[in-house]
Parts: C-alpha cells; structure tokens; sequence
C-alpha cells in the first residue's frame, strides 16, 4: 500500500512540477536503518513491524519534512500533506477503522522523534480523533463508556496543553479530581470525567478565544505542526546545546493507531529495559501500571508496579514481552528501552531504542556482551565513552562519614548511582543561577519535567518524590551521570514554601542534603565522600584491559606523593609523567628552610660572611627531606619510570606576600617596636621587593633558576639520585628520570646537563653503586620546539608541558584568559574549543609535531610524551597518538579515562567519532 503514498508524491510532482520528494513512509516499507530521516523512533517502528512484532499499523512523516517546514517559515513543503492523507487512509485500511468517523472512530497518536533520543524533550499527543461525536462512537465500539471518556479527557488536555499551549490544563484536571474527592484519575466514573472533559474545552476555548478544533483532520494537521515546531522550541534547544547535539537534524512525526491501554484491569501501559540500566545486570527493568495510558508512567502520575508484577499478572503477556525483548537485544546487539501497551490481553509494542544507561551498566553490559557473542571486544570498547568511565569513578559516601551521620531522613529509589552533597534548591531557575555562582545544589522536586532540564543540567544531584526509576528526573540524571533519587515519597515536598519535612526533620531551601543515589537514602548535612575503589571494579578493569592489549601510547600519572602514585599504579599508570617538587617544598615544617635557602642564596645577600653557610645549611636540610620524598614516590613506583622535574615556579612564591609583610611592618612601625623581630620582619621585606616581577610567568623561572641557583638543583638531583640508589641497595629497581623546566635554547640544556651531571656523579662516587637515570627537559616554549634538534644532543627525554607552550603559544595567560574572554570566544566561535581543555592541534599541536620530529633526528631513541592536564583529555589523547608520542601523563584519577582513550586512539576512533 506504498503505492498510494508514492502516489500522492507523483501527484505533488507533477503539479509543480518539481522532483517528488517522499515525506512520508509506512512502517512496512520505510528504510529501518535509516534513523537520519526517520528519527530514532520511527526507525524503530519500523524495524519492528518489519520483523514481524505486534506494532499498531503506522507511518513516519520524515525529518527532511521538518526541516523543509522550518525552512519555509512554518509551511508544509509541497506534497507533505498529501501523502500524510494517503498514508492515513492505509492505516484506517489496515485497521478497518476512520479518522473522524462518528460509528467506526479511528484513533491516533501524532509523536515525535528525532535521530538522538531526547527523552521527554518533545511532544506526544494521543487519541487523536476525538470530538464530541466520535467520542460516543467509541463508547459503543468498546462497550466502554469510562474508557471513552477517559480517553477524551485526555485529548483535550495533551492537544490544548501541547498544540495550543493552553497553560494550567494539567492543575486545572488536579482540581477537577480534588472537587469529584478522588486521589486516582482511574477513580472518575464516566460521568465525572464528560464533566471535567467539557470544563478542558470551555477553558481551552476561552484561553484561545476559538472553538476546540472538532475537524479530525484539522487536529492532525495541527498536531503534526506543533511536532515540527517543537523541535525549535526551548527546551530542545537547550537540551541539544547541552548534548552537543546539532540543531538541523530536525524531527520526524510518528503517526501511530491507538492501542489502549487505559480500557480496564486487563489493560495497562508499561517502560521496560532488557538489562538493568544502573547496573547492566542482564534481567528485564522495568515498570508497569495497569488500567493507563502513555505518558502515566512516565509522568510520575501514579507510582507504577515493577514488571515482574506484571509476570505474576498476565505470564503469557510477560513471556511473550520477554521473547520480544530477547529478539530486539539481537537485532540492535545492545540493550534496548522498550515501550509498550497490553490492550485487552493483548501485547503492543510502541518504541525500542538503544537503552540510555549510566557509566557503570555501559561497561557490564559491553562486556557481557562480549562474553554472550553478541559484539567483538572492538566493538564494546568502541561503545565506552570517557564519560561513562568518569561516571563509574563518581565519589561515593565515605563510610566513617555516614556512620556519623546516622539514619537517613528518607528513602526513594536509587535511581542513578555516586553521592551528591550540596544545597537544596526548590525551583529550577534558582538551582541554575545558585550553581552559575558556584554552589553545589540538589534540585528538589515532587517531579521534574523537560521544563527543569536548565536546573537539573548544573546540579550536583536531584531528589523527587515521587515517579520511578524511569521518570524524566531518573532518565535524565542517569544520562549525566548526576547521582539521583527518584520517588522518595516519605519525603514531603513543598515547592512553594521552599521547605521539605521528612520523619520529623525539617529542611530549607539552601540547608545541605547528601544523596547516596547507589543506595537511595537521603541523609540532612553535609557528608563526606570519597574515591572509588576501581580494583574492585572487575568489568571495568576487563575492559581497560582490552585497551591496554590495543593500545599504542602509554599511560602514566602526574603524582607529587608517594600516596598518589600509589593510587596513580592501583588505576593503571605505567609510570609517573611529573612529579612536582616544589609542592614538597611548602609541606609542614619546611618553609622556615625554604625561607633561609632563598634569603642566603648568592645574590640575594652577597657579601655577608655568614651567608654563604646558611644557604648550605638551608640546603643540606632540604635535601634530607626530599630525599624522603623521592624515596616514597620512586618505591611506590618500583620498575616503572618516574620523571621528577626539577624546582620550577618563581622563588617569591615561597615567600609571604608582598602587601601582608608591608602592613605586618608598618604595623610594628606604628606600635613603636624595633629590635630583632622588626628587623628580620625588613629583610624579608626588601627581598621580596628584591624578587619582584612585572611578570612572573616569563620571569625568573624554571631553568632560569637552576642556571642563577645551581646549588639547589644540585642538591635536587642529589636527593633523587641518593633516593634511588637506597632503594638499589635494599634490592628495588628504581627509574628516575630528571626533568629541566622551560628550557629554551642549546646553552641552557648544556649548563643545566653539566650541572646535574656532576651531582649525580657525585652520589654515584660516595656509594659506589650506579643506577639507571636519564636527564631531560620539558617543552613549553615555541623556541624550545623550533630547537629540539639541538636540546636533544643533551636530553634524553622530551615532555611537553602543554600548559606553559598553550600559554606562550597563544600569548595568553590562562587565568586571565579564561576569566576575561575565552568563554566568549568559544561560544561565539572564534575558537572552536577551549585550547587549555584540548590540544591546539594546528598552533600547539603544530608545534609539537616539529620538537618531535626535530628531536628525534637528533636522538633516535628520544623519549617524547606529554604532561599536563591534556594528558587526561581524550581527545588530546588521540592527538598525541596520532604524531607518535610515547606516553601521555594525567591525573591519577584520568588515568582510567586515559587508557581507554589511547585503546580507541590506537583503534583509529576518535571521540570526534561519536
Ligand atoms: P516519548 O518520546 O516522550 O517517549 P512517545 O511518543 O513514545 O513519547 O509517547 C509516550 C507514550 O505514549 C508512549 O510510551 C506510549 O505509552 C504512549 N503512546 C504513544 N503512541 C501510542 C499509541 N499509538 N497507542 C498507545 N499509546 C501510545
Ligand atoms: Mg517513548
Ligand atoms: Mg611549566
């Protein structure tokens, strides 16, 4: 029956003359794989009744058509309507019923869908074909006046709320069930709901100032423009800009027979998932409510039953589902969100999709699925996105905090995993602006709908009392991957008064609430949380396994304490990429010797006799304790390579600030105080004022400083080299790996080669025992790359500090640049990202290309990688892998992200990919 919708085009064609273009498919014929111009929904439809389950005859108006409707200003394109007509009059054929007719009424729903399921983010009107005399024809079809009017009530209030955007629609029916003194809408007798259906109407009348549309066709025609509309309505707009996801894809229009389940106790609507979506255990998730229609479960309107009542309900119509869920599983090799109506007994179903799941069940069930034969170990790394790794890395509470804590003040259903601590907010606008400020806030609602999205999007969690674990707040913060507890119903809400009391405790808007969404308890105050423990996380640490097997570049941490790096080798680092010293130098108890080095340091007090032996004294000290340091950071990393870099930032940092010493004097000045205090108090002043910089990032610095004071990277790469060759002798296999920052010219590689040399030599002479070790440099100046030949005649090893060479690339400083104007730029697009987030591939990366290139010419066997934040950023990542680095360095806590990003790099899928 094609034909006729083709015929309808070839009509279209003919009569302006133009190409026909097919708008509109049935469900039996249109290109199931196709979901660019189906949408999601219809191509599932589609794929559905073509393999023969029990779907209500349908058709799928094309995304193409809403976007030629956009484009012609809110206009049908040529032919649409046409072939909707056709393809409607197949589907009253099909179901031997009419659109519109007064005995034989025919019902539809006009739904949406585009190729990315945006869950709740469009319009959905059902029962469609309703009017005042058709209504009474489906009461005597079904024999089911309740129904009828049920159903009616429906129309008027989805159609008024939806196509007419008539406000207060949905309060106005709370009102009606209140003033008839029913809790349920399944409680309104027939009467009461001609009643209220009449009362929707009159107000939608008054509302719009026109008579309810009664013109069946009139209906869909407007319904299928409101379908199109909404695509460019706010609340998708926000959706997609938040996704990234791009604005032309447009809509298609899914027109669907009705199938009802609102018709009695052997009825009833229900959501189900094939694999548990919070945890990817493999059995059906899901959730029923009997005698309903549509959205009800959704909606949170009644708190629906888990789908295993329904097996004890109706087994044959449960086995059945699960048959279906099964084959579908096979189909589409993934996991599926399924929707579906018993109508009758009978077994419908409405939509499968790709089940949206959180981080944790992305990586059971991609691994599963690898063990049951379903997709390749390719394809389930393929599926892993860095964000679903970050999700499984949430915080969780720590235990000894929630000890404290006592009982929970409330429970719901744990509905997406990770704790959430933060202030409670009642209203989505306020949840926006309070998290734009920077506070941590839980929005709190009975229930959210799509009109939240703008609050839920910032906050750190969300609490509902009421719906499941597939209502719009659950969906959507799994989707987040924010820690969410739906349904909490001992938890009493009050929006308006901006308070919540639950078993005796009261809370307000801006009081602190922590959410445990893996157990579902909501405790009042603040907890404290903690890192996950990723050894215990077997399907995680199988499928970061398998990116180790494919991956090229490796993966290490930048760690500063033996602790770290400890958690940095329990996630899969190979090595330490950057150990930092100076955040050694300011630990508790040091300072006073990191003071008498910097105030003694030739130069500073040139000339004083005694001066000379209180730097050496200052410097003797310090070596000790960092020889514990490297000691602690070079066993925990035993075998494995840790790059220590050497003292880097500007020494007045280690010194009080300039304006607290000036009003600490002036203030002993005032008082009348002198003597050895106010003295002391001066000189430090004056050296501070000495160290003085107009500009400390470009100042004295990095290897400016080991050049100027070579006495304290001597006494660094002493306590490095004397750490290692303790850990020699006690039988350890340590890799040290000292690192010169900011060098950028052949004479301060050399200064600085010779004068660690000599260090090292030095500890090798006192021990008698050598260890391995190796000298190198990080890059971070443009000078430094265009030199690499020549610094790499003295380094063995090049680690880019991306940070530093982002900044001089650019000539921007990334706080000022990031306060002032980068925000701007990227949304205006005059960058296309921010490039301290990800790699500059073309300037930056330009740059990086060459000092690999150059570098390796000069030494073959260089060791080049890359440290610094873009080391934990995936698609940094593949850049780095793509011009042959030999490992990136991160966070501890990326390293896991990181592997799996160097596994798809090396596979040739990069997250532009997705
Ligand atoms: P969403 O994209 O928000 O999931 P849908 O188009 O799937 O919107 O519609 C929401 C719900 O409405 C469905 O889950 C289903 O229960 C119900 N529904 C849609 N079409 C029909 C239909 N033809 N018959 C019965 N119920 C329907
Ligand atoms: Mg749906
Ligand atoms: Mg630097």
């Amino acid at each position: 029956m094609a034909v006729d919708v083709k015929q309808g085009a070839a009509t279209d064609g003919q009569r302006d003359g133009s190409t026909a273009d097919q708008w509109v498919f049935m469900a039996e014929d249109a290109p199931a794989t196709n979901r660019d111009l189906l949408g999601g929904k219809g191509a599932g439809l589609a794929a559905m009744t073509q393999a023969g389950l029990p779907v209500p005859p349908a058709f799928t108006i094309t995304t193409a058509a809403c976007n030629a409707f956009q484009a012609a200003g809110g206009q049908f394109p040529a032919g649409l309507w046409d072939q909707t007509l056709a393809a409607l009059k197949h589907i009253e054929q099909k179901s031997g019923r009419v659109l519109g007719d007064a005995a034989n009424p025919l019902l539809v729903s006009v739904r949406s869908g585009a190729r990315e399921s945006m869950p709740g983010m469009m319009d959905t009107v059902l029962n469609l074909g309703l009017n005042d005399e058709t209504v009474n024809g489906l009461a005597r079809l079904t024999n089911n006046e309740r129904f009828a009017w049920d159903a009616y009530r429906r129309f008027a209030q989805m159609f008024g709320r939806i196509v007419l955007n008539v406000e207060g629609l949905d309060k106005a029916f709370d009102e009606a069930k209140k003033s008839a003194g029913v809790q349920q809408d399944t409680e309104l007798n027939a009467e009461q709901l001609r009643g209220i259906t009449q009362q929707l109407k009159r107000t939608v009348e008054a509302y719009t100032g026109k008579p309810f549309p009664t013109d069946v066709k009139a209906q869909l025609e407007l319904a299928i423009k409101a379908v199109f509309s909404s695509w460019m309505g706010k609340r998708a707009v926000d959706y997609r800009n938040q996704f990234k996801i791009p604005h032309d894809l447009g809509t298609a229009v899914n027109v669907v027979t009705m199938v009802f389940g609102n018709m009695g106790d052997d009825s009833g609507t229900g959501v189900a998932f094939t694999r548990d979506p919070s945890t990817g255990a493999r059995e059906i998730y899901g959730e029923f409510l009997p005698n309903a229609q549509g959205e009800d479960v959704v909606a949170g309107i009644r708190t629906p039953i888990k789908i295993s009542g329904m097996r004890d309900l109706w087994p044959t119509v449960y086995h059945q589902f699960e048959e279906i869920a099964g084959r579908l599983e096979q189909t589409y090799k993934d996991a599926q969100d399924l929707e579906f109506t018993v109508e009758r007994g009978k077994l419908y179903m409405l939509q499968t999709r790709n089940a949206k799941r959180t981080g944790k069940a992305a990586v059971v069930i991609a691994v599963q699925m690898v063990a049951e034969g379903l997709i390749t170990k390719d394809e389930a790394l393929r599926r892993i996105q860095p964000t679903h790794v970050q999700q499984i890395l949430v915080p969780q509470f720590d235990p000894d905090s929630r000890k404290r804590a006592g009982a929970p003040i409330g429970k719901g259903l744990a509905a997406s995993p990770g704790a959430a601590v933060g202030k409670i907010v009642f209203d989505p606008d306020r949840s926006a602006t309070m998290a734009a400020a920077g506070e941590p806030v839980i929005l709190t609602r009975k229930e959210t709908s799509p009109d939240d999205f703008h609050g839920m999007a910032p906050a750190v969690g969300i609490l509902t009392s009421r719906g499941g674990s597939s209502s719009h707040a659950a969906v959507v913060a799994r989707q987040m991957g924010k820690p969410c507890i739906a349904g909490a119903e001992e938890i009493d809400i009050d929006v308006e008064g901006r308070k919540l009391t639950a078993n005796g405790t009261t809370l307000h808007e801006g009081d602190w609430i922590s959410l445990d969404g893996t157990t579902g308890e909501v405790f009042a105050g603040r907890l404290a949380t903690s890192e996950p423990d990723l050894e215990q996380d077997r399907e995680l640490a199988t499928l970061l396994g398998w990116a180790d097997d494919v991956h090229k570049i490796d993966v290490r941490a930048n760690a500063d304490t033996p602790a770290e790096a400890t958690r940095a080798r329990m996630l899969g680092a190979t090595g330490i990429g950057l150990c930092r010293t100076e955040h050694m130098f300011r630990e508790e108890g040091r300072p006073p010797f990191v003071q008498e080095m910097i105030l003694n340091a030739p130069g500073a007090r040139r000339g004083e006799p005694d001066a000379r032996r209180a730097y050496n004294a200052a410097l003797d000290k310090l070596e000790e304790f960092q020889l514990g340091d490297f000691y602690g950071i070079l066993e925990a990393m035993d075998g494995l390579p840790v790059i220590i870099r050497l003292i880097d930032p500007p020494l007045h940092e280690f010194l009080p600030k300039h304006e607290r010493l000036l009003v600490e004097v002036t203030e002993m000045r005032v008082r009348g105080q002198s003597g050895a205090e106010l003295e002391e108090k001066e000189k430090l002043l004056q050296a501070v004022e000495a160290l003085h910089e107009q500009n400390p990032m470009l100042g004295m610095r990095g290897c400016r400083l080991g050049i100027m004071f070579p006495e304290i990277v001597q006494m660094q790469a002493r306590a490095i080299i004397g750490a290692a060759v303790r850990l020699k002798k006690e039988g350890k296999h340590p890799i040290p790996e000292i690192m010169v920052p900011l060098v950028g010219t052949r004479q301060e590689m050399q200064i600085e080669y010779d004068t660690l040399k000599q260090a090292v030599d030095q500890v090798f002479a006192q021990s008698g025992l050598e260890v391995d070790y190796k000298i190198g440099t990080m890059i971070e100046l443009p000078r430094a790359c265009l030199v690499a030949d020549q610094l790499a005649e003295k380094a063995e090893f090049f680690s880019f500090g991306t940070n530093d060479l982002t900044q001089t690339t650019y000539g921007y400083s990334r706080d000022d640049a990031e306060g002032k104007f980068l925000g701007h730029y990227v949304e205006e697009a005059i960058l296309p990202f921010n490039p301290f987030e990800t790699i500059d591939p073309e300037g930056v990366g330009g740059l990086m290309r060459i000092a690999v290139e150059r570098g390796r010419a000069a030494r073959s066997d260089l060791e080049v990688g890359i440290c610094g934040e873009h080391g934990g950023d995936p698609a940094s990542v593949a850049f780095c892998n793509e011009i042959g680095l030999d490992y990136v360095s991160c966070a501890p806590g990326r390293v896991p992200i990181a592997r799996l990003a160097a596994g798809q790099a090396a596979m040739g899928f990069t997250p532009s990919d997705r």
